[in-house]
């Protein structure tokens, strides 16, 4: 799948998590953080390969990007696996902690577990296309859904563009409006006062 529906989903599953699990207190400072650690993670599995976005803006980043996406096994594998997300998990917490002492508003595991939320969605994403995805490494098999490689969507091509994302669209909003209470409670409670 591209960024684009990566992000998307990212944020319906975060949207998701809140509605089930809504969160004890808030500050506008996690939230924001929140969110910018949700679309990270939405992206992150895909640094695999040295087109992805952080490669492509850094100086030389292809070059790095090359040399990772060899050590971690190519496109679709490491990062794309229950292992990978365990360290992605690992990491993304070892640096949230190293960062609070610089942002002491900011409830960090939730951070944490909005990034994880991201990744997660990432992978459920691209198991939905031809590809497939390797869940269970080191067993090298790709999973993906529905069971049948045709019937799987081609990232970037039609149904992706015109099917997947508005669909992801469509959910978003829904469960917007239909946890519109909840939602604007929520806000009212933890951001505004
Ligand atoms: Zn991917």
């Amino acid at each position: 799948m591209t960024s684009r529906t990566h992000d998307t989903a990212a944020l319906t599953a975060l949207i998701l998590y809140v509605i089930a699990v809504p969160p004890g207190t808030m500050t506008v400072a996690t939230a924001l953080t929140a969110v910018l650690a949700n679309q990270l993670g939405g992206i992150a599995p895909d640094i695999d390969q040295p087109t992805a976005p952080l490669w492509r803006n850094l100086p030389v980043g292809r070059y790095f990007g090359r040399v990772f996406g060899a050590l971690v096994g190519g496109h679709r594998f490491f990062c794309h696996s229950i292992l990978g997300v365990g360290v992605f998990g690992a990491l993304s917490l070892l640096l949230l902690r190293f960062l609070q002492p610089i942002m002491p508003n900011v409830d960090i595991y939730f951070v944490w577990v909005a990034f994880l939320t991201g990744v997660v969605s990432h992978l459920i994403m691209d198991s939905l296309t031809k590809e497939g995805v390797p869940w269970l490494l080191p067993i090298p098999y790709k999973f993906g859904f529905p069971p049948f490689r045709r019937l799987r969507v081609t990232t970037g091509k039609r149904v992706e563009n015109f099917i997947v994302l508005p669909l992801l669209i469509t959910i978003t909003a829904w469960l917007c409006a239909s946890n519109y209470t909840t939602l604007a409670e929520m806000i009212q409670r933890h951001l505004i006062t």
